[in-house]
């Protein structure tokens, strides 16, 4: 009778709805020959980065680190470290013992960076900095002791040697003016002879990437690679010196800090992006810069999924078609709610009442499908990721000529330890595309602090070892 017509129309109106979703989610879901493409473009980016002429156009810019040697054990001493560019601002005191136990122990605190001191003037945000750095020496009660000191400083830089940076661009969150084609180091330096109360010897300028291979490394001699996928995301790994054409000389093997973040910026990604990549980027700090990044990291996955559940609500396919004012702020999906939506053992009670949380009220059906949108985009993130790892690793095997290789990954950021998937997915997606490679994946504690104390530690042995 009439009943069941109505009851039919609604089970319509409800598959024709699931439908428009699946089709708008779709353009999330990566073929594998998708996946191989991005790892071929990834390849061909890297060459041109890599290369003196093209090295200018180039986006993924493969800058040489500076780094050549790996620790060897005998370095020793105490040195401060200074971890700038992640979830947090740090300052560290490191204490590395050499002999019989190789020790490493840290001391730390945590700071905050007021946004104004992010996006304000560069003299603001590092007269913050050394403001930190005084608080820090005065904890420690070590007032007037000179340091070592390393600098993780994790955006993208120029450097012509160890001990110096120049900052490309800002990335993340970050947009303090003046710093852009500046050396931090003497940014910092400046700073601190504004301070006149302290000096520090600043040793070495170096990338998260980067220091969080060289402490993974410190375990494991094979850890070639560090990854990073947090706030943001990019890569390192050791390159043969013969192809880094930007640096003279042939022997031997330097770390190159690839900044993959940038990869897409060219348009040569254009294929995979959505509409709900571009606006985010459009309405970011650095629109069209950073893009791969922006479809991978901590910072912008969270953005992604808001912007397809507002496109869903306005086509009433979700929060019976309400946008509510929360649902318009942006930022509220920050890594850990994405990690907790996502996670297996939670009821879908526990999903509602994390949205309810975050100031959304929904239903038992929103709540699913919400949690399905955070799946499409977080495993669409790990798999772009794992395209260019693949590029990695396969390119390192190939430059050695070997028919399979074996290599380790060091690996921090909030996003690959705290999501529940996003690490599986990865492996499993490098496991597909690179099957000559045998990755293990080394998760390091603490990387980018203690990473910049051991590059100066080795720095400094070498220094030592050059005066004798
Ligand atoms: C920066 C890289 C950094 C990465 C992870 C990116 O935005 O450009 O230098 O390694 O974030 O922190
Ligand atoms: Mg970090």
């Amino acid at each position: 009778g009439k009943g069941a017509a109505m009851v039919t129309a609604v089970a319509y109106r409800l598959i024709s709805q699931k439908e428009e979703r699946q089709a708008t989610l779709d353009a999330f879901r990566l073929s594998k020959e998708q996946l191989a493409g991005v790892k071929q473009r990834m390849r061909e980016e890297m060459e041109r980065g890599l290369r003196k002429e093209t090295h200018d156009a180039a986006t993924v810019k493969m800058l040489p680190t500076y780094v050549r040697s790996t620790p060897d054990g005998t370095e020793k001493g105490d040195f401060l470290a200074l971890d700038l560019g992640g979830t947090n601002f740090r300052v560290l005191l490191v204490r590395v013992r050499n002999g019989k136990k190789r020790t490493v122990e840290m001391h730390n605190k945590i700071y905050s960076i007021p946004l104004e001191a992010m996006q304000g003037t560069g003299e603001e945000l590092f007269d913050h900095i050394v403001h930190c750095i005084a608080d820090f020496l005065e904890y420690m009660g070590m007032k007037g002791v000179a340091l070592p000191m390393g600098f993780t400083f994790s955006f993208p830089c120029q450097q012509n040697s160890l001990d110096e940076g120049i900052l490309l661009k800002w990335t993340k969150g970050f947009k303090a003016t003046g710093c852009e084609g500046e050396d931090v180091v003497r940014l910092l330096k400046d700073a601190i002879h504004r301070r006149e109360e302290f000096d520090l010897d600043v040793v070495a300028v170096v990338n998260d990437t980067v220091g969080t291979m060289m402490t993974c490394g410190y375990e494991d001699p094979c850890c070639e690679v560090g990854l990073i996928v947090g706030t943001g995301s990019n890569t390192c790994y050791m390159e043969e010196m013969c192809n880094v054409e930007l640096v003279d000389g042939d022997e031997g093997r330097m770390c190159v800090n690839m900044e993959w973040g940038a990869f897409g910026d060219s348009g040569c990604l254009d294929d995979v992006r959505t509409p709900f990549d571009c606006s985010v980027d459009e309405l970011s700090l650095n629109p069209g810069k950073q893009r791969f990044e922006k479809m991978i990291s901590g910072m912008y996955l969270g953005e992604i999924v808001r912007n397809i559940l507002i496109d869903f609500t306005r086509r009433g396919l979700l929060f019976r078609g309400r946008i509510s004012e929360r649902l318009k702020t942006r930022g509220i999906f920050q890594t850990k709610f994405l990690s907790q939506i996502e996670s297996d053992r939670l009821a879908l009670r526990q999903v509602r009442s994390i949205l309810q949380h975050l100031g959304l009220e929904s239903t038992c059906d929103d709540s699913i499908i919400v949690k399905e949108v955070c799946t499409a985009v977080a495993r669409r993130g790990a798999q772009l990721c794992g395209a260019g790892l693949a590029a990695v690793v396969d390119k390192i095997r190939e430059n050695r000529g070997l028919d399979s290789l074996r290599v380790t990954v060091g690996v921090d950021g909030t996003l690959y330890k705290l999501h529940p998937h996003f690490s599986n997915v990865l492996h499993e997606t490098v496991r597909d595309l690179a099957p000559n490679c045998t990755v293990s994946f080394l998760q390091s504690e603490d990387g980018s602090g203690k990473g910049a104390a051991l590059i100066t530690a080795v720095a400094c042995r070498i220094r030592e070892a050059g005066q004798h």
